[in-house]
């Protein structure tokens, strides 16, 4: 089994070539590799990511059919069914990483951020669910110096989000905490660049005994 260094690192990779649009077509995705899969996968990687159509991780992490292990919904927020689905995957697929994944300029983030500063009461009752789970970990920030810049202040809500969201899925449940505690299971929080197309990944944690540390320092 890959462990979770080794699949962040193929994720960098991957986002290396996209970058520098070396990438595809996926030699993973031919006809031979979806015969193959349709016995069984073995995904490397977990991604939790926002909806927003120009953030698909398979191309933005350059992965084929099988390698990825995709939850994605507005804001990445972590509700219950998205914890039910990294536990199933986690424990179904043996995967030892799980990456938050969000964005610059998420229209989820400036949602919530609108609706903080002007409360419209008039959003739809799924909508607003999904803008309660962003507010909490953004509320604060509109109360600093930011609020005078907006772009700055989107910025840090997006990964002050990314930053909630990683730490509610380490805690999410037995399962989750058990499996980062005993089994090598590491959730990091990374966020992708609308503009350059770079994922930056964050709150690595340090390599555990004998694999390198140079990377992810
Ligand atoms: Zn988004």
């Amino acid at each position: 089994m890959r462990s979770a260094l080794e699949a962040l690192e193929r994720l960098r990779e991957g986002n290396q070539r996209f970058v520098s649009e070396d990438a595809g077509p996926q030699a993973l995705s031919s006809t031979s590799r979806r015969k193959e899969l349709a016995n069984g996968q073995n995904p490397f990687a977990i991604i939790l990511g926002c909806s927003d159509s120009r953030v698909p991780a398979e191309i933005i992490f350059d992965q084929g059919l099988g390698d990825l292990f995709v939850i994605r919904v507005a804001g990445n927020i972590v509700a219950p069914s998205q914890i039910g689905s990294v536990e199933f995957a986690v424990e179904r697929y043996d995967t030892k990483l799980v990456v938050v994944l969000g964005h610059s300029m998420c229209g989820a983030i400036q949602a919530t951020l609108e609706e903080l500063e002007r409360p419209s009461g008039t959003r739809s009752p799924n909508l607003r669910s999904i803008v309660d789970r962003v507010r909490p970990s953004i509320e604060e920030l509109t109360l600093t110096d930011l609020r005078q810049q907006p772009d700055k202040l989107v910025h840090h809500a997006v990964r002050a989000n990314i930053r909630a969201s990683a730490a509610h899925l380490r805690h999410g449940s037995q399962t989750i905490e058990h499996l980062i505690q005993h089994q090598g299971l590491v959730v990091v929080g990374a966020e992708y660049s609308l503009e350059s197309g770079v994922v930056d990944f964050f709150d690595v944690p340090a390599a555990p005994q004998g694999e390198s540390t140079s990377e992810f320092t």
